[in-house]
């Protein structure tokens, strides 16, 4: 579903929790790593569901138990926000 500029703000369904929230740009491909803005590396989602998108990244990306962050290999950043949108809201 492709939305820009002025529809930005528009709520909409999240798919993560069903609700009608505004909805944040989420980058698939980390943007700390270059991952770009365009359709095929963003997904949209609530804020609150981003977080807990952002909160399980960076867990996987934090091996051995320790605070640094390891890049992980490209298709997981899809697989993890993929699972993330499928998986039923709590
Ligand atoms: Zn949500």
């Amino acid at each position: 579903m492709a939305r820009k500029g002025k529809n930005r703000k528009r709520k909409e369904l999240c798919p993560r929790c069903q609700k009608i929230k505004v909805l944040t740009k989420h980058h698939i491909y980390p943007k700390r790593y270059g991952g770009h803005a365009n359709q095929y590396n963003t997904g949209y989602v609530c804020r609150e569901c981003h977080n807990k998108l952002e909160y399980i990244i960076m867990k996987t990306e934090q091996m051995y138990g320790t605070k640094r962050r390891y890049k992980l290999e490209k298709p997981r950043y899809r697989e993890i926000f993929e699972t993330f949108i499928q998986a039923p809201s709590l």
